[in-house]
């Protein structure tokens, strides 16, 4: 037993991950030379990050990065800040990035980081401290060749600047490459703040055409309200649908015929206010959000959302996953059975990668595209990998999320044969 093995990795996220790799690896047939080689991290670096606090004390936080493989490329993955933050989870977001960067084919492989810290209690000199601290510990593993952070939960365009700044400052001139979420002054891209929110909203018009509806006809309800959730509700309210909820940690709010989402997102902004006093619609429980009737539901904050307890409730036609690993394996199964239409996680939120794919390309080519340019090739590509995905689940008879999973998964089994075992 994995688990057994390595305890350390031993978290839910964990064991879903691996549990879905192995169900995607069976379909396949996967060689099992490479079995255990791809069930586990290349590369797994633990790091302590002592900071100073402003009361002058030292307080200690846990970090980590997690490469799970770079045979495509270097890895690429986001850097979560939350108290949460365990390693089994890190390497589970790790696996998960290299079946999406495979499954829409960029040369990357996968990765992950994160820190285990509540941002918020923190004054921003603290964050600050932290951020370069860490970024320090885990400097031996990065680079715009190695491995290549970018903004999750919790982290944002500033963080990625202290990021690039920090790297810059120990090598000695400035590294833009090194990390991609970077504001656009320092090498950043036009597009790559709502990158992940647009392309939700391009495969959901995907999946709605496959059921003959038009955007303007569907209703959607989204769970979390950061940078995913936020501009997937507002590129869907802005393409005519009608956003019925949308939640954050501290609680939705409703009404049943569409939230102003430009008007609450500035009410939310001029805050920190929650959103149930935003006097935008009528609050409402994450738990009653996930359960209203719908054409879509965009679960867009943490993993295991959507479990054994609730998938029997949800009331709609399309689960667009958002967030990664929102769906327990057993949910799954109740959901397929229902006939939900799911659009899974390395596909529906891929559109983040590839934008930070975009950016990497230009920072490393020093000339910089357009808006239009980043809109029109991630359509493109987030598009036909939906297509693709399609026509494999149907070829193969299997569901969405498993022909996502064999997709990347073979992707990658591909390039280990052809590079073959070192030494
Ligand atoms: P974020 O920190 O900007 O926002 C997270 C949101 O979720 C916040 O509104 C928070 O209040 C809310 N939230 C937290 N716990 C909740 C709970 N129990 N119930 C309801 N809401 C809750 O993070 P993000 O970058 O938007 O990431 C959200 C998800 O999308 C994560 O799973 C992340 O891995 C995934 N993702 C993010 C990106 C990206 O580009 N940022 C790309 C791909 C996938």
């Amino acid at each position: 037993m994995l688990s057994e093995s390595y305890p350390e990795f031993n978290t839910s996220t964990f064991r879903l991950a691996v549990a879905q790799f192995e169900e995607a690896a069976d379909h396949l047939g996967l060689d099992p030379r490479l079995r255990e080689r791809l069930k586990l991290p290349q590369r797994t670096l633990i790091v302590s990050v002592p900071i100073r606090m402003d009361d002058g004390s030292v307080k200690v936080y846990e970090g980590y990065r997690v490469q799970h493989d770079t045979a495509l490329g270097p890895s690429k993955g986001g850097v979560r800040f939350h108290p949460e933050v365990h390693l089994g989870e890190v390497a589970a977001l790790a696996m998960w990035m290299t079946w999406k960067s495979a499954l829409v084919g960029l040369p990357y492989g996968g990765a992950k980081g994160g820190v285990r810290v509540a941002p918020e209690k923190l004054s921003l000199a603290e964050l600050e401290r932290l951020t370069r601290r860490y970024t320090a510990e885990i400097a031996p593993l990065i680079g715009p060749d190695e491995d290549i952070p970018a903004p999750d939960v919790g982290t944002n365009a500033q963080i990625m600047a202290w990021m690039m700044d920090t790297y810059s400052q120990q090598v000695g001139y400035a590294v833009p490459g090194v990390v991609t979420g970077k504001p656009l002054s320092i090498g950043g891209s036009l597009g790559r703040e709502d990158a992940t929110g647009r392309g939700v909203v391009e495969v959901i018009g995907e999946a709605l055409k496959r059921l003959n509806m038009k955007m303007a006809e569907a209703t959607a309800v989204v769970q979390g309200f950061g940078n995913v959730g936020m501009h997937s509700a507002k590129i869907l309210h802005q393409a005519g649908t009608k956003v019925l909820a949308v939640s954050d940690a501290k609680g939705g709010i409703y009404n049943a015929g569409g939230l102003d989402i430009p008007a609450l997102i500035s009410r939310y902004h001029s805050k920190t206010r929650p959103l149930g006093d935003c006097e935008i619609g009528k609050e409402i429980s994450n738990e009653e959000l996930l359960q209203l009737p719908c054409t879509v539901l965009v679960p867009a904050a943490l993993s295991e959302q959507i479990t054994i307890r609730n998938a029997a409730k949800l009331r709609c036609r399309i689960l667009a996953e958002g967030a990664n690993g929102p769906t327990t394996l057993e949910a799954d199964h109740i959901l397929e059975e229902r006939n939900i239409f799911i659009i899974p996680d390395i596909l529906a939120n891929s559109g983040g990668v590839i934008v930070s794919y975009f950016e990497w390309v230009q920072d490393i080519q020093k000339y910089f595209w357009t808006e239009q340019d980043i809109r029109d090739r991630l359509r493109n590509i987030i598009t036909s990998a939906f297509q693709r995905t399609v026509e494999f689940a149907d070829s193969r008879k299997v569901s969405m999320r498993m022909a996502a999973l064999m997709s990347g998964i073979d992707k990658t089994a591909q390039a280990h044969l052809a590079r073959g075992l070192y030494p």
